[in-house]
């Protein structure tokens, strides 16, 4: 093994690069971990085994070869670490800041199977990648010969992203429409700064309009122009277009002011980040500054709420979920974070009504007069702003069809936990897009997702691609990115394949004539 720059495992421990100290931190919307150095990321690739199967690879959705690209940068040998990486990753900086990293990649990889600690691979791959932005080795997508084809693609998240900067590579015409004013999706608009910092995605959207990718912002198709104006205009078209509504609860009051939608509450704050005027920020009504905060929901998108609230200044942040925490769907590392942060988990709690300053349904009752003494419950007042959420106490009962155990409710447990503010994070679906765009013939599931082809991303309707969460439900960057670059790929061959056609028939009739 003497020269053998790998297999340090086993004496070298696992490390990430520095992370800020809590109290630092949350003075700010800045990332949390610092850079590695050069010296510590070849270090920490020098600790991969060179797997003959590398289970790494396998679980990543992008199927990115990672031992070569330990390896090249375990080397000092950067630039062609990042030539490997960007070939099968557009977005691979975004990838190693914002993947979960420990349910893909390194959570398979043998290393911790073995109990010595992943490698660090998300945290390599943001490094290379950033590296090569540093360096300029990072290029527009701008193609060496134009191709007379368009496309339109209806969302510019990472999914329609990651096709439009393949199909433009390939000389491809290419418009992107979105109804938000900055491209980006949920990168931009939903993934706070702490994990994500606006500038890397800023920089990616300049980089694909140097390379010639048409942006028209501010559109909503199904408002500003209807979907079949599109089919009309482009050669093809991709759905990409997330998943943006918000679950509910059914509880009286759980609209009162002060209890806000996840999605709104981030997207006020990141546009704020921006250095935009908000004035449902200025007024106070989604600023979390001097208030006791309660956010509902275990997801990730109820992580970046606590940690959003604690960066605006919230007296108290408290998360209610109703399994406990190895039941939770949002990320271990994320609830670490969140908790060196400040934010109190109630584990085994679930909202079973919103109080409000105004009259209750209780005191509505009061006011009546005990049972048998008045005529009846009139409907309330108008409520005025939540005074806080009337908690549940769960316990986990037996297994449901997916073996978790499912949350019951403790009778006689409940108690009031005063909040200011009510942030609920309860997860998202889609929005029904066939009759928003006047398409009955465009398939979908029983969840309202778009149906589309496995491989190649077709949907029902002829010419028309869907990637993203639109097609998965509420899932992840790495895979609308993976469905985006297989999108264009297939694009591509139907755009091939009509070429070759076209000419055959134009040889048939000269052949002819
Ligand atoms: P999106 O990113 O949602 O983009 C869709 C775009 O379509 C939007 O810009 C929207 O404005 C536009 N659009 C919608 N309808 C129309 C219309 N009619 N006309 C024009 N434009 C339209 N994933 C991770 O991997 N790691 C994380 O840490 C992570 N954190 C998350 C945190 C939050 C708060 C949320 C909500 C999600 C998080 N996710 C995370 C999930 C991830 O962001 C999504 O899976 C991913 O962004 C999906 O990409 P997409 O391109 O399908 O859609
Ligand atoms: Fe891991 Fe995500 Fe990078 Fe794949 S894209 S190697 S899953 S961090
Ligand atoms: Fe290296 Fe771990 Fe991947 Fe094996 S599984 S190739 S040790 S990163």
């Amino acid at each position: 093994m003497a020269g053998n720059p790998m297999l340090k495992f086993v004496t070298l421990h696992r490390e990430m690069p520095e992370k800020r100290d809590a109290q630092n931190r949350k003075a700010d919307f800045g990332e949390i971990y610092r850079e590695f150095a050069a010296e510590r990321a070849a270090a920490q690739a020098s600790r991969c085994s060179q797997c003959g199967v590398p289970y790494c690879q396998t679980h990543c959705p992008l199927h990115n070869n990672i031992p070569d690209w330990l390896r090249l940068t375990a080397e000092g040998r950067l630039r062609e670490a990042y030539d490997i990486s960007q070939l099968t990753n557009t977005f691979p900086e975004i990838c190693g800041r914002i993947c979960p990293q420990d349910r893909l990649c390194e959570g398979n990889c043998v290393i911790e199977q073995s109990g010595h600690g992943t490698v660090t691979i998300g945290a390599v791959e943001k490094y290379i990648t950033d590296t090569a932005w540093e360096e300029g080795w990072v290029e527009p997508p701008a193609p060496a010969e134009e191709r007379p084809e368009s496309v339109g693609i209806v969302g510019a998240g990472p999914g329609g992203l990651a096709a439009a900067d393949m199909l433009r590579r390939a000389g491809v015409q290419v418009t992107v429409y979105d109804r938000y004013d900055r491209a980006g999706g949920l990168l931009s608009y939903g993934i706070p700064g702490f994990k994500l910092e606006k500038e890397v995605v800023e920089r990616r959207n300049r980089q694909l309009e140097e390379g010639g990718v048409a942006f028209e912002l501010g559109c909503e198709v199904g408002r500003d122009v209807t979907f079949a104006e599109l089919r009309e205009r482009h050669d093809a078209l991709v759905i990409a277009t997330g998943v943006y509504k918000s679950r509910e609860l059914e509880h009286p009051h759980a609209d009162a002011q002060g209890v806000v939608k996840a999605i709104d509450y981030l997207t006020v704050s990141s546009k704020k980040y921006f250095g935009d005027q908000v004035d449902e920020f200025d007024s106070g009504e989604m600023n979390a500054e001097g208030k006791r905060v309660v956010v509902i929901g275990g997801g990730d998108t109820a992580m970046d709420c606590v940690r959003t609230a604690i960066r605006q200044g919230a007296t108290s942040v408290k998360c209610l979920y109703r399994r406990d925490r190895a039941n939770m769907p949002g990320s271990q590392r994320e609830v670490g974070n969140a908790e060196e942060e400040g934010v109190e988990f109630v584990w085994l709690t679930a909202p079973g009504g919103f109080e409000t300053h105004g009259m209750t349904p209780d005191a509505e009752v009061r006011q009546i007069g005990p049972e048998g003494q008045g005529s009846g419950v009139r409907p309330g007042p108008a409520t005025g702003p939540v005074r806080g959420v009337s908690v549940q106490r769960m316990k986990l009962g037996e297994p449901d069809a997916t073996g978790r155990q499912r949350p019951e409710v403790m009778e006689g447990a409940d108690y009031l936990e005063e909040a200011d503010l009510v942030i609920k994070a309860l997860g998202f679906e889609p929005e029904d897009l066939p009759t928003l765009w006047e398409q009955p013939e465009l398939e979908v599931t029983r969840w309202g997702t778009v149906k589309a082809d496995f491989r190649t991303h077709a949907t029902a309707l002829d010419g028309v691609y869907a990637v993203g969460d639109i097609v998965r439900g509420a899932s992840l960057v790495v895979w609308a990115i993976r469905d985006g670059r297989e999108c264009a790929e297939a694009i591509l061959e139907r755009f091939d394949l009509a070429t070759v056609e076209a000419r055959t028939m134009a040889t048939a009739t000269v052949a002819a004539e």
